[in-house]
Order: C-alpha cells, then structure tokens, then sequence
C-alpha cells in the first residue's frame, strides 16, 4: 500500500451517474418503437447494434445514438418515420445535456486524498462530453491528469502508466467496471479497486467474482479513506 503514488478514477459512476441516464433514455427509445417489438427485444437488438459498432464508432452517446437510429431502421424494416429518427436524435442530444450529478462523498474524498498521491481521470467516452462533465463537476482542480480513452485494454493503461512516470505496483484505479477498471490494472501489476453502482452496461459484465492480492472491492468510495490508512475524520475538515 505505501507503494501507490498515483490514484487513477474512473469518471462514470464512479464520480458521477451515468448508466442510469442511458437506462432512461433507453426505456424511452423502447416505447417509442413499442409498435413493433416488446421492450426487452428492442434492448437486446440495440445492444447487438452496438456491440457491432463498437470497433469503429467506439463509446459515448453519439454513437449510442447512431446505434439507436440504426436498430430503429432494422426492426422497422426501413419504414420508421422522419419524425421518429428526429426524436431519436433528441434523445442523444438531451443524454449530452444531461447535469453533472456527482456520486456522494466524491468531493470529500478527493479533498482528503489531493496533495497525498498524485490523481489522474481514467475515462472512456465521448472526448468533447467528458470534457464538458469534468468541467461542469468542479472537479478539475483535483487531477493533475486526465486521460480520455478510446478503450480500456492492458496497452491503453500501460501507455498511460509510462505517461505518467510511474511503475505499475505505484498505480491504483478505482472503478465501477471489473472489465474495464480492474481486471486491465491486475494484470499489468497494478492495484484495482471496485466499487460498483447499483447499474452497470450489459457490455461491461463480468461474471466471476474476484480473488487476487492487488484487488480490493469497496462498497463505497469513503471506504478508500480506510483501505489506504487515512484517518476518516479527515473527511470533515
Ligand atoms: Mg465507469
């Protein structure tokens, strides 16, 4: 533990919600297209479009929203309406517009961490809108890194490791994703935290539990505060 310099945070739902936001829109986008398949078929062919283009669109809500607009056109056999695409594209544009809401404790807990370790944004998604989040939460003043990713694969944390002048077992991630947070980190020989939220995307799953000696799963993010020995009551100062 005394070797972590550098705290690395996953942005959504780790520090503010975010899955919950596509879940509504989603529920939405399915009862819109409720004319031609129940609820739980438009998810699953969603998710199936969006799996399909995750390799050239990538993560974020514009391509969420490409991938909506593209399954509406499949299930509808091309005959969705104009008027319906355009709602669709509203969808995306309210998700992008969506207020910053902050998970609890997060200013806390980076107060008590900043000027301990070194702190770092390690995000995926749109490169404009976790710009805008990140300005919007207040948080900025926080990081003295922050890296927008286009996936969260060993190579794109070990590049970010060597960019910040750390060795791996000197770099910690908290995150809600085991997929994309942890298990990258644990095997590159750094230390993971998860904490998870009480929603997580269908493509960040995973369905083993974790053992292992750099591993730690938290319930909450004040539980960093004990698991790196710092007093809690500093939370309140
Ligand atoms: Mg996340």
């Amino acid at each position: 533990m005394e070797e972590i310099k550098v705290i690395a945070f996953d942005a959504d739902d780790t520090l503010w919600a975010n899955e919950s936001h596509f879940q509504d829109i989603e529920a939405e986008y399915c009862r819109l297209l409720a004319d031609y398949l129940p609820p739980a078929d438009i998810s699953a062919a969603l998710f199936q479009t969006e799996m399909q283009n995750l390799a050239i669109y990538g993560f974020g809500i514009k391509s969420f929203t490409l991938s909506m607009i593209e399954t509406a056109l499949i299930i509808s056999q091309n005959e969705i309406d104009s008027q319906r695409i355009g709602q669709i594209i509203g969808f995306g544009k309210r998700l992008l517009n969506m207020p910053v809401e902050l998970l609890p404790d997060v200013k806390n807990v980076l107060n008590t961490l900043d000027g301990k370790y070194k702190l770092v944004v390690a995000t995926k998604g749109d490169l404009l809108d976790q710009e805008r989040k990140l300005k919007n939460s207040g948080l900025q003043k926080y990081f003295e890194h922050v890296e927008i990713m286009s996936d969260k694969q060993n190579s794109d944390y070990a590049r970010l490791i060597k960019q910040l002048g750390c060795e791996p077992e000197e770099f910690m991630m908290i995150g809600n994703s085991i997929k994309s947070d942890v298990l990258p980190v644990l095997e590159l020989g750094g230390m993971a935290a998860h904490i998870p939220f009480h929603v997580t995307w269908a493509h960040e799953t995973v369905e083993e539990p974790i053992t292992h000696p750099r591993f730690v799963k938290l319930n909450k993010l004040t539980d960093i505060l004990s698991f790196l020995s710092i007093d809690p009551e500093l939370l309140f100062d």
